[in-house]
């Protein structure tokens, strides 16, 4: 997807008809858009979203009425000649040009969505028209199906992934840091209760030194609560207590997402010898047990989780990593999701609940490194 161009009408701060032509060439590949707080750098993204997801887009919320709003407040407004009162224009609109493959081919789309105030002074009357053009021609199909079209060149789910601002830049950076902190806390305090792991040092704050595995590729999930994938194949109730906690091997590879498997299978591929399946499921079962309380004690329930091993000598250790990002941790009395969920499921506030999970562990995440 390749945008050429944004065009605002009376669009928050933007007043009047603005366009921003993002166009670039090979000496200049790059657009960059700066401005203090308040010039509407902000503004810019949710334009973005609304033009092309409309009612879905992440910075309107979930219902009818919060649409209304989104499109009442987005309507710029002006002072009085006399600098007294602000009045708002009667109509606004984003428009936006790009290219992107649909249907198999590359065509350029123009999207405007407007609205405006009609008839009485009512300010949640403010009808919202969508034209689709597509290669220079209007298109009454894709108007139509805009959503669903709009699904097909890039699935909202996905979106946040693209269209985002130099702050959630700032907070995924972040998200590094307090992942690599929190993993050699978890770590260190799995080798304190008797656990081996490939853990040697933190280095920095997106660093740390650990052994060189060879690693077995598959991954050992323990579930102590019913979520996620497990619902999806067994149709078992989300959120059902599992006792005892049940265990599942999967496969590490990406292409066939990590199918699941059985100990037949990793026998008969040679993926490992059934000493190191049975040593893999009784450290997973211990790692189970103290983290569990360790969560626990910082009232969070731990859901579910994953881990690797691998090879090191004549020893098996545990590898990979231990973060939110691999766990599923809720709070124990709300049941709030405090892990990767946040992002897989869109509620937002990940690294905020990182944090969370880290000050209820007492992990300093400002603690100064050894060098
Ligand atoms: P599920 O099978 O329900 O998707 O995941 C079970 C648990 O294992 C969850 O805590 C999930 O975060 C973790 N998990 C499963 N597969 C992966 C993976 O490939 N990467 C990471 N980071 N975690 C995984």
């Amino acid at each position: 997807m390749f945008i050429y161009k944004l065009v605002f009408e009376n669009f928050g701060v933007y007043r009047g008809r603005q366009e921003i032509d993002f166009s670039v060439s090979k000496e200049s590949p790059i657009v960059l858009f700066g401005g203090k707080n308040g010039a509407g750098k902000t503004t810019l993204l949710n334009g973005l979203q609304f033009v092309l997801y409309g009612k879905r887009a992440a910075n309107i919320g979930r219902t009818s009425a919060d649409h209304e709003e989104f499109l009442i407040e987005a309507v710029h407004r002006e002072e009085s000649d006399d600098g007294e009162s602000l009045y708002q224009k009667r109509k606004a609109g984003v428009e936006i040009e790009f290219e992107a493959v649909y249907d198999g081919e590359l065509a350029r789309f123009y999207v405007t969505r407007s609205w405006e105030k009609s008839g009485s002074e009512s300010l949640t009357n403010f009808p919202e028209k969508l034209t689709v053009f597509q290669n220079g021609l209007p298109s009454e199909f894709l108007t139509k199906n805009w959503a669903e079209v709009m699904e097909e060149i890039l699935p909202h789910e996905i979106s946040s992934l693209f269209l985002f601002d130099g702050e959630k830049i700032d907070q995924l950076d972040r998200k590094g840091m307090v992942n690599n902190r929190f993993n050699a806390f978890i770590m260190g305090y799995l080798e304190e209760q008797g656990v081996a792991t490939h853990f040697d040092a933190l280095l920095s704050d997106n660093e740390s030194q650990v052994k060189h595995l060879d690693m077995i590729p598959v991954e050992c999930v323990v579930r102590n609560i019913a979520t996620g994938s497990l619902c999806r194949r067994l149709g078992v109730e989300d959120g059902l207590d599992l006792e005892p906690p049940t265990f599942e091997f999967f496969l590490k590879n990406d292409e066939l997402h990590d199918p699941m498997i059985n100990e037949y299978h990793i026998a008969s591929f040679g993926w490992a010898t059934p000493a190191e399946v049975e040593s893999m499921k009784v450290q997973t079962f211990r790692v189970n047990e103290i983290l569990s309380k360790l969560f626990a004690d910082g009232g969070m329930i731990l859901v579910d989780f994953k881990l690797e091993f691998g090879r090191f000598s004549d020893q098996l250790l545990l590898g990979d990593e231990f973060t939110p990002d691999g766990c599923r941790l809720w709070d124990t009395d709300t049941r709030e999701k405090l892990d990767k969920d946040r992002f897989r499921q869109g509620l937002g506030g990940v690294v905020e609940a990182y944090e969370e999970v880290a000050l209820r562990l007492g992990v300093d995440l400002e603690a100064p490194i050894a060098a």
